[in-house]
């Protein structure tokens, strides 16, 4: 495997009319979690990944096997549970800036997730493990489940990947969250927050600030998000900032993160700069502002090498 990810993935209903989700009667069903997402988005440009899991074992669950599965997500570590539930939420698009999600997601099966989900071989033959800090959030054993796959990567020499993805309707509280998210930066080797992220975590400091607080601990590799400006990025020698693309339309804002890991990671798997990396990041980003969805914008490489020549040249 190239990645290999672990965590929740939901069904997730959207209205299909915007406004308030309290008006709305028909909702279309797709799927999504940060893994996932993630997952799916390097498959689509070239990659193999796995996914380790939980998922009901009810009409939702098969739904989910079947489309990650499809998009080439090799899913031998997902276990099916009897006795508890797919997670479920919902995205709320008001309109284009203010998009809400409501979770249904406490006490299902993924939330379960405990360390004999992990098999020691799959964690240790991959090129990276990627987390997010959505699974730790989730209950105590998913943080342990997520600390001994760290241990067992960090023993085998496998690069963790980390992005904070602080999801604050998740944690009990904002000093619990800082503490966790910090454990495991410590122990990753590349951290991918957002600016935002990186203020709640260590509260106000200067960008540069923030990559030192992570560089000096552990990773090798920091990118600061900035939404629609760009990314940071920092390494022990090297720094720098790469604009974002221009999107004519946001639709859907969510999932653009995940979008950026996936990019972001296809450029280290091939070898690219920093520089280069982090730009494949953006276009990635960008692309899947512009369709409603977490994953039904994620490009092929050959669309990111359009989206890009396009944008340079600005031809249609
Ligand atoms: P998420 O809400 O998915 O967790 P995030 O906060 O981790 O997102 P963002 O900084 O919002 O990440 O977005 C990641 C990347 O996607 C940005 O660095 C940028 O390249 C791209 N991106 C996000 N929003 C826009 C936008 N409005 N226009 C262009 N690019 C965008």
């Amino acid at each position: 495997m190239d990645v290999v990810t672990i965590g929740e993935s939901m069904a997730l209903f959207t209205p299909n009319t915007e406004g308030k989700m309290r008006y709305a009667n028909t909702f279309s069903r797709k799927f999504a979690g940060a893994e996932t997402n993630i997952a799916i988005g390097l498959q689509r440009l070239g990659y193999q990944t796995g996914w380790i899991s939980r998922i009901g074992e009810d009409e939702l669950g098969e739904a989910l096997l079947s489309f990650v599965r499809g998009e080439g997500v090799d899913v031998s570590q997902v276990t099916r549970d009897a006795s508890l539930p797919t997670g479920v939420y919902f995205k709320e698009l008001r309109h284009e800036q203010d998009v809400r999600v409501y979770y249904y997601r406490a006490g299902s099966a993924a939330s379960q997730l405990s360390q004999k989900d992990i098999d020691e071989k799959y964690i240790a033959n991959a090129r990276y493990l990627h987390v997010t800090g959505i699974t730790p959030a989730l209950s105590e054993t998913c943080y342990e489940t997520i600390m001994y796959a760290i241990s067992l990567a960090n023993k085998h020499n496998v690069p963790v990947v980390f992005d904070p993805n602080i999801r604050v309707k998740l944690w009990s509280s904002k000093e619990k969250a800082r503490e966790v998210i910090k454990t495991i930066a410590k122990r990753a080797d590349i951290v991918l927050p957002g600016v935002s992220e990186a203020q709640y975590i260590f509260g106000d400091y200067t960008i540069s600030e923030y990559a030192n607080f992570f560089l000096e601990n552990g990773p090798s590799k920091v990118v600061l998000k900035e939404g629609s400006k760009g990314a940071h990025y920092f390494t022990k020698n090297e720094s720098g900032f790469v604009p974002s693309f221009s999107v004519d339309r946001v639709v859907d804002p969510v999932g653009a993160g995940d979008g950026f890991a996936a990019g972001f990671l296809s450029g280290l798997l091939e070898g690219l700069s920093m520089e280069d990396a982090v730009t494949r990041g953006n276009a990635v980003g960008a692309m899947v502002t512009m369709v409603n969805g977490d994953v039904e914008g994620l490009p092929s490489m050959e669309e990111i090498h359009y989206f890009i020549q396009r944008d340079k040249e600005d031809v249609r």
